[in-house]
């Protein structure tokens, strides 16, 4: 089997009159491109990535899939899958391996191991050995933009669709601030439901100390990305003074970054971002190396490819998702989503 082409399209969403919002960023420019491998064998390869808090930049990102990935691409055996990573990763490398580069690498790995998955009918997770039949899910749905109304009314629609636990975004301007929203939560879900939450990147060690201290008073599971992603010594002296779990890794770069929070001991939980660390392969060989640590492994989002990862993981604690949609609903059952079992990633 032979690629023939690749093909993008472009997608610019309408900019939301109501961003979605954390403590760092607000998401005001969505958009996506969508990418198709095709092969001489008729079987195409979909993916899609994508940036929503920078305008332009899916732009520039199809026209680097087009003027300098594809012609990487025709004539190579699409099922040589890690071959064509570490190619592309040397001939991209003046651009930096990382930022755009990286999530164009991810097009293309997940687009090629879609091309495996229906050349053999198989679920991907399959393919690299399956590990796990269910994935324990959370909501990501406490966002930074909702009042204390609305952060009750969907943290309620969380649990009567059946999730055990729930991550509230926090970093507001003071702490004060985020203990009445943890509160708020907590009086709607109850004492069950197990609740993480989210600074993202905002604090610095002090203030983390400070904060996560009450957090894990008030029986917060786990504290999420308080620090810049690349602040390896900080995430140490952090994870060595706080007795709560520091989960972390959406925004790191390819498994090499994982490796410097992980010799540290500065991360107790491993958070894998499928289009920042390059593609499904990466995802599991990051999943991996956790598990040498004794680290437990989630992804950052939800969906099929991220649900794949976590089926082939040993080391899987939970899936990131937001409310189910209607197709889910027909995939989890008590708290967790089950394994796929369709060629490719599908259902
Ligand atoms: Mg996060």
């Amino acid at each position: 089997m032979k690629i023939t082409r690749l093909e993008t399209e472009l997608y610019i969403a309408p900019p939301p009159e109501r961003p979605i919002t954390d403590a760092l960023r607000a998401n005001k420019h969505p958009g996506r491109v969508h990418v198709k491998v095709h092969t001489d064998k008729g079987i195409v390869g979909r993916s899609s990535v994508g940036f929503s808090s920078i305008r332009g930049a899916n732009q520039t990102l199809q026209t680097m899939l087009d003027a300098e990935v594809a012609p990487l691409l025709v004539g190579r055996d699409p099922l040589a899958i890690r071959l064509i990573h570490e190619d592309l990763k040397r001939a991209l490398e003046e651009q930096a391996i990382h930022g755009m580069t990286m999530y164009a690498l991810t097009a293309v790995n997940v687009a090629l191991w879609e091309i495996f998955g229906q050349e053999t009918g198989q679920p991907v997770h399959r393919l690299v050995g399956q590990a796990k039949d269910r994935v324990p899910a959370y909501t990501m749905v406490g966002w930074m933009h909702l009042d204390l109304d609305e952060l009750k009314e969907v943290c309620a629609k969380s649990t009567e669709q059946g999730f055990k636990a729930v991550k509230v975004k926090v970093g507001s301007p003071t702490l004060e601030e985020d203990i009445r929203r943890l509160e708020a939560v907590r009086a709607e879900i109850g004492p069950d439901v197990t609740v993480m939450v989210d600074a993202n990147q905002t604090l610095t060690v002090y203030e983390a100390l400070r904060r996560g201290q009450v957090f894990q008073e008030m029986g917060v599971f786990w504290l999420e990305e308080p620090l810049p992603a690349r602040n390896y010594d900080d995430y140490a002296e952090l994870a060595h003074g706080l007795a709560m779990p520091i989960a972390t890794g959406e925004n790191l770069y390819g498994k090499e970054e994982f490796k410097e929070l992980l010799i540290r001991r500065g991360i107790d939980i491993v958070q894998v971002d499928l289009a920042r660390l390059g593609g499904f392969s990466e995802c599991v060989a990051t999943g991996l190396m956790a598990a040498a640590f004794d680290v437990p492994c989630c992804t950052h989002g939800g969906g099929l490819i991220n649900l794949n990862i976590l089926c082939a993981l040993p080391n899987t604690l939970y899936l990131e998702t937001g409310l189910l949609t209607d197709e889910e609903r027909d995939h989890f059952v008590d708290g967790c989503f089950l394994a796929p079992e369709g060629a490719g990633f599908s259902w």
